[in-house]
């Protein structure tokens, strides 16, 4: 547990680091923890630490933590792949959903949240390396589908996402960021409340903070190896 405060506070920094020396503002670069596949005792941990956003991959895992910590005011954000029977228990249990890929999902996601309760905030998934990730929207077809889930009435349109596949070096992996960073600076004046570039994990998170990632994913580097 201690291993897990340490490396927040060291991410932390590095964060900081990093944002002066890509000259981005002061936290403008927001840190998720990615707390799939980890114990609830490592999210009490991170928590302890400052940490109130936790992504998830696996629903039932998810529901699970979220049931377990339902008297603590954590946000909780659904980053995996979504099927159509899993989308009632993700409207109605999450904050935020990044891996919106096709309108048949957020339409589901939109009628199946309560409209008494705040917007879904979600980012709309976009493919950008066809070899490795099978999942995401087409970069052609972006557009279209952000103009479809922006007009939809429960949820709150709030940027991109991507995980492109894993690549050895800064620079390739500066240059596929650089893809989904430019679209998403040319959608953003489309919709009122586009404000998330969701890019960058353990890995390639200091080439995401350079093109502009405004929100990393952050598992690994946080919990350690997943089981
Ligand atoms: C697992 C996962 C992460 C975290 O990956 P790490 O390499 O452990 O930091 C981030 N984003 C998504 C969508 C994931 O599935």
């Amino acid at each position: 547990m201690i291993t897990i405060a340490k490396n927040i506070e060291r991410l932390s920094d590095r964060l900081r680091l990093l944002e002066r020396q890509y000259e981005r503002s002061s936290a403008s670069v927001k840190l998720l923890a990615v707390s799939k596949r980890h114990p609830v005792e490592s999210i009490i941990a991170a928590h302890e630490a400052g940490i109130v956003d936790f992504g998830e991959n696996y629903l039932q895992e998810a529901l699970d933590k979220i049931q377990h910590f339902s008297s603590m005011q954590l946000n909780w954000h659904f980053i995996g792949p979504i099927q159509s029977n899993k989308t009632k228990a993700i409207a109605e249990n999450f904050h935020w959903v990044h891996s919106i890929d096709r309108f048949k999902i957020a339409q589901r996601l939109s009628d199946q949240r309560e409209s008494s309760t705040a917007k879904l905030n979600v980012c709309v998934q976009i493919k950008l390396s066809d070899e490795t990730n099978k999942f995401g929207v087409e970069l052609s077809k972006a557009e279209a589908l952000c103009d479809s889930v922006d007009a939809l009435p429960n949820l709150k349109l709030r940027g991109l996402m991507a995980i492109p596949a894993a690549l050895p070096d800064l620079e390739s992996q500066r240059r596929t960021f650089r893809v989904l960073a430019q679209e998403y600076a040319r959608l953003k004046p489309r919709y009122a409340q586009f404000d998330t570039l969701s890019m960058g994990m353990s890995n390639d998170l200091e080439a995401a903070i350079a093109e502009g990632s405004t929100l990393i994913r952050v598992g690994t580097a946080i919990f350690g190896p997943r089981s």
